[in-house]
């Protein structure tokens, strides 16, 4: 069963076996799926479907999965899971900080793009949850930081940041405590809902983007316990 029961997933994908294979796992979980087979049938559909969600290849004809990532999200938030030939591929798009949620590397199972897919849903009924939570924080400030939760807008300086959804989560949850080293678990369970093994490696890609879109020097590691905002 679906977590969010009738959710709608955009599978893009030109290899039509891999297409149709993922699209009919998804059907078979309850989920109403469409399909697209290259970069600008992607943004078509994403326009007239209004999916919640996109299994999107990285490799596409047209324009590629970056850029469909680019022109979806730039309309609409919407969950990404991408889907990627090697784990260096990964490693790179994190560092472009695309705006993808998670990544799957091929060649993968049904089962794991199943389970990406209802972590995924989970997660943005989550932080709906938290954003009403958030609705009357006040702007945090840690340093030249300024981080409205309300708004979901980040300044450094005078600068504003764009960050994607779980960025912006995870800078939050960071900014609550700073200065104090948080486990990688705990910022799994709090920003993602989920922790285990495989995880851990979602949530330092993420550290990545952010580090690049903040500044580096404002997260700390502290090697095999976790992450800490730098105070100032
Ligand atoms: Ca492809």
């Amino acid at each position: 069963m679906p977590t969010v029961p009738q959710a709608s997933v955009l599978v893009v994908e030109d290899e039509p076996l891999i297409n149709q294979a993922v699209t009919d796992r998804l059907r078979a979980e309850g989920f109403t799926v469409h399909q697209a087979y290259d970069g600008p049938g992607a943004v078509a559909a994403f326009e007239r479907e209004r999916p919640d969600l996109l299994v999107l290849d990285l490799m596409l004809p047209g324009f590629d999965g970056l850029e469909v990532c680019r022109r979806v999200q730039a309309r609409r938030p919407v969950p990404v899971l991408m889907l990627t030939a090697r784990d260096e591929e990964t490693d790179l798009l994190v560092g472009l900080a695309v705006g993808a949620d998670d990544y799957v590397t091929k060649p993968f199972s049904l089962r794991e793009v199943v389970a990406r897919v209802q972590t995924l849903l989970r997660r943005v009924e989550r932080a709906s949850e938290l954003l009403a939570a958030h609705e009357s924080a006040a702007t945090l400030i840690v340093g030249d930081l300024a981080i409205s939760p309300r708004e979901r807008r980040v300044l450094v300086g005078d600068y504003a940041v764009h960050l994607t959804p779980l960025e912006f989560d995870l800078l939050v949850e960071l900014a609550r405590m700073p200065g104090a080293i948080r486990s990688r678990e705990e910022l799994m369970s709090a920003v993602w809902g989920w922790s285990d093994a495989t995880g851990t490696r979602t949530l330092d890609s993420h550290v990545k983007s952010l580090r690049a879109k903040i500044g580096a020097e404002r997260i700390r590691t502290v090697h095999g316990v976790g992450y800490g905002l730098e105070p100032a």
